[in-house]
């Protein structure tokens, strides 16, 4: 099986009339932690399974290493797909879930349990061989999942959404455990999600979807600080997108610079319209007549030193190296 870097090229897909992935070019270096992210109907989940081979491709090739994998049958690619934990087998146990793509390839019985018993281990969940799926906890059957996807060796391990299905805090959790699992396995991950937060949590590199084509690719510091366009600063949040000139341009919340009004006749004017203790900032949103709603972040001691109420009038103001233009 392929091994090394992942390459979409002109990749595409059309369900009759719906273009759902739009002639995209992509490469993904081994061993990388990727997130597809975007809004639901961008395309993130058609263009997961025409990788895993769970969905043909209407035009454009996908190469993993020095192969095109495009028309090859799912278990010839190299990749796997850890589906959600409530997908297991009920009426099997978990060692017998995680063998069961080994026995439909016709492993060895001895053998195949062998390598299921050297997966769970992987996912700290030896102890628990015997027991049915329905005697775990949600983030052990994740656990499991995993061990289920890790069985057949990918050099591509997909994930559709993998945490949505947990609570906020079994969440954070399995988001740290996942990134752990990746570091140590050193194969690549391509992870779908609409949670920004998710997606700067985790990945080396993000994908930013919209209408079936990539919107940016970079480092969740690229995408975060730079954003290439008004679509990204939105999604990604913490930003003001106001015109400046004859520009659109993007501000970080926390780069708004806010004081009560004090005479003179300051180029920005808002009113306070809210305010959110968010713990460790407190955020603010203006209304301005001349650029309509916007955020400022204030860490909470900067805050609490010289607080603000609602309805109080603002200067707003930021430094000329803070403001970043978005391509049009
Ligand atoms: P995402 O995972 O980003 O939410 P999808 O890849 O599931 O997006 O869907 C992209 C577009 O393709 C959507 O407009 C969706 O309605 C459409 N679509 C997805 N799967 C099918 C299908 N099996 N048949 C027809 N249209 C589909
Ligand atoms: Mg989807």
């Amino acid at each position: 099986m392929a091994s090394g870097d992942l390459e979409l090229v002109n990749l595409t897909k059309r369900y009759g009339e719906t273009v759902a992935v739009d002639a995209i070019d992509l490469r993904v270096p081994a061993g990388t932690y990727c997130c597809l992210l975007g809004p639901s109907g961008c395309g993130k989940s058609s263009t997961l399974r025409m990788i895993a081979g769970h969905e043909s491709v209407s035009n454009g090739d996908i190469v993993l290493g020095p192969s095109a994998i495009t028309n090859l049958p799912p278990a010839a690619r190299g990749t796997a797909m850890m589906f959600q934990s409530y997908a297991l087998f009920p009426h099997l146990n978990i060692r017998d879930n995680v063998a069961f793509s080994l026995k439909m390839k016709g492993v060895a019985k001895a053998e195949r349990l062998k390598k299921a018993d050297e997966m769970l281990a992987l996912v700290d969940m030896s102890q628990h061989g015997d027991r049915l799926p329905s005697q775990l906890s949600g983030g052990q059957q994740q656990r499991v999942a995993l061990a289920r996807a890790m069985i057949t060796n990918p050099s591509i391990l997909l994930l559709d959404e993998p945490l949505s299905a947990l609570d906020p805090f079994l969440r954070i959790r399995m988001r740290a455990e996942l990134k752990r699992f990746q570091r140590e396995l050193g194969i690549t991950f391509i992870h779908v999600t609409h949670s920004q937060e998710e997606a700067m949590a985790l990945a080396d590199t993000i994908i930013v979807m919209t209408n079936a084509r990539i919107e940016q690719a970079g480092t969740p510091r690229e995408v975060f600080n730079a954003p290439r366009t008004e679509f990204v600063a939105r999604f990604m949040g913490g930003h003001n997108v106001v015109t400046d000139g004859d520009k659109r341009v993007a501000v970080r919340a926390d780069r708004v610079k806010v004081a009560k009004l004090n005479g003179g006749s300051p180029a920005r004017t808002a009113a306070i319209s809210g305010i959110e203790y968010q713990g460790t900032i407190v955020q603010m949103t203006l209304a301005s007549e001349r650029d309509g709603e916007l955020t400022a972040s204030l860490p909470e001691s900067g805050f609490y030193a010289n607080p603000f109420s609602i309805g109080d009038a603002v200067s707003v103001s930021w430094a000329a190296t803070d403001v970043h233009e978005l391509a049009g």
